[in-house]
């Protein structure tokens, strides 16, 4: 089969959609092959706002690369015209010896981020939709916000096409094969082949890499949105995108945008699954899971349920992303198990891709994402 293109990317979601971009603008010839329509809603993608934040409570090693990744977003602003970073800032809320909260300070303060420690009463001051526990304490930090996933998605994929890539959607990779000088595609349309393979098929990347498939978890994961009973008090001009941690939970919280209710959620709360076996109704359990903490901690939001939505987070034993080449085959990337906090990465994530593609290593702070940290490196 004469080999057509430079590199095929499979999956285009988050990920391969910015790698789509990269490779492209880089002059390669791409081609993006996804299972579905581009912006669908069975994936990890979806949900109308996704958390962006420096103050890293997992890890102060990921700060370099949101600095990028930032910067990344606001060149993307500046090419398009289009406003993608919302930044109405981040409260981290939960006891000042939380593991999180003490890793979200940390960050800060290793990294010189501009933040405030805030106690409870000058929480529930400036914000009234909070009732935090008696001890807790905030970290505030104005430079968090939110992403739209959807819009990032397919701006992405629509410059990947400016560049000359080739998306082709609801098509599924059903096998492929790597040798040194080259790779081949099999999907259920069709076969092709390239130099290099990328492999961003996040929830589905254990079927995609069967090596990967005992490593990796896929938690079930539901957004509500509600109804405020105050309205002025949610809002992205009244309060910031939050994660409270409390006990040992997490409940996280976007703004009303437009007239679409506040979104809450319960990270890493979710029943393990597999991406096609996954239940994708929405249960009594679901919505009074995050009613009750309303209750509790929220009551001004705690109005009728107006939508939710179920979606997946593909988690590593560690939380930390994979971006690296394949156990076995140099010419086939990996980027994927990116554990429920992968999206505000996307474009730092393509460029790494296409820099280890194109000149083999790059400047990116991607060490602590290599495989072998897994057991599964080359
Ligand atoms: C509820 C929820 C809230 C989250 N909140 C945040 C947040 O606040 N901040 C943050 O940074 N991150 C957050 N995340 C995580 C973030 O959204 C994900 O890490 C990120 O979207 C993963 O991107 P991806 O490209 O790996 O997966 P996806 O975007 O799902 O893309 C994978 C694509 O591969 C396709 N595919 C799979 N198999 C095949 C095949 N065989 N053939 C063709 N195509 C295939 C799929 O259809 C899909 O489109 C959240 C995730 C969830 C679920």
């Amino acid at each position: 089969m004469p080999e057509t293109y430079d590199v095929i990317v499979s999956g285009i979601g988050a990920m391969g959609g910015a790698a789509c971009y990269h490779l492209a603008r880089r002059n390669l010839r791409v081609l993006g092959i996804e299972q579905y329509k581009i912006d669908h809603d069975q994936g990890s993608s979806h949900g109308r706002s996704r958390v962006i934040r420096k103050a890293y409570f997992e890890d102060p090693r990921y700060v370099p690369l949101l600095h990028r990744t930032y910067e990344m977003w606001r060149e993307l602003e500046k090419a398009t015209d289009l406003r993608l970073l919302h930044l109405n800032g981040c409260l981290n809320l939960g006891p000042p010896d939380h593991e999180c909260i003490q890793g979200a300070k940390q960050s800060a303060e290793e990294h010189g981020l501009p933040h405030e420690v805030l106690n409870g009463d000058e929480i529930k001051r400036r914000w009234p939709a909070f009732k935090p526990n008696e001890s807790d304490i905030g970290i505030y930090e104005p430079d968090g916000g939110f992403l739209v996933p959807e819009q990032c998605v397919k701006l992405h994929v629509d410059l990947a096409c400016n560049h000359g890539a080739d998306i082709r959607t609801e098509e599924r990779v059903l096998k492929w094969s790597a040798k040194p000088d080259g790779v081949r595609v099999e999907t259920d349309k069709d076969d092709y082949a390239a130099k290099h393979l990328v492999i961003t098929s996040g929830a589905w990347l254990g079927n995609v890499v069967s090596e990967m498939t005992s490593l990796l978890c896929i938690e079930r994961q539901v957004q509500l949105w509600f109804e405020p009973n105050v309205h002025e008090h949610c809002t992205a001009k009244r309060m910031p995108v939050f994660i409270h941690f409390t006990g040992d939970r997490a409940f996280y919280g976007i703004p009303m945008l437009g007239d679409e209710g506040i979104k809450i959620g319960e990270h890493h709360c979710g029943h393990i699954t597999t991406a096609d076996g996954i239940n994708r109704q929405i249960t009594d359990e679901d919505e009074a899971n995050v009613r009750a903490y309303l209750s509790r901690h929220m009551p001004d939001a705690n109005g009728l349920l107006r939508d939710a939505e179920v979606c997946m987070y593909t988690n590593t034993p560690d939380d930390h992303f994979i971006v690296d080449r394949h156990p076995r085959h140099d010419n086939v990337l990996i980027a994927g198990g990116f554990s429920g906090h992968g999206f505000k990465f996307s474009p730092v994530v393509g460029q790494a891709l296409s820099d280890l593609i194109l000149d083999n290593a790059t400047e990116q702070a991607i060490d602590l994402f290599s495989m072998n940290r897994t057991g599964l490196g080359q």
